[in-house]
């Protein structure tokens, strides 16, 4: 589900997902507005003070197709991440591996 880190899926998830991804890449501030809403529609969960998103993703299901639909911010951990979501990676992220390169402003 969404991002406030760039935690990186383990290698089970790590991969080109079995359905089709429709990507949006938006700045910061858009995706903050977008996975907000998003979170906030399906979930009623809002992120803890001080931290914003840096993307999202969202299963649907599209002309009888399941999909996954992902936002981001331009940034190609935060893709894999919302990726490894498309692949089952469940929200409370079993396995992540902390990048050691993540820059520390999201907190
Ligand atoms: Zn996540």
């Amino acid at each position: 589900m969404g991002t406030a880190v760039s935690l990186q899926p383990p290698p089970q998830y790590d991969a080109v997902p079995p359905v089709p991804v429709i990507e949006h890449v938006m700045s910061q501030e858009e995706i903050n507005k977008t996975c907000e809403a998003l979170y906030w529609k399906s979930a009623g969960l809002k992120l803890e003070a001080g931290t914003h998103f840096r993307g999202c993703s969202m299963p649907a299901i599209y002309a009888n197709t399941y999909i996954c639909e992902i936002w981001y911010i331009n940034d190609n951990r935060v893709r894999r991440h919302e990726i490894g979501h498309c692949n089952g990676w469940p929200a409370d992220h079993p396995g992540g591996i902390f990048p050691p390169e993540d820059n520390p402003w999201h907190r």
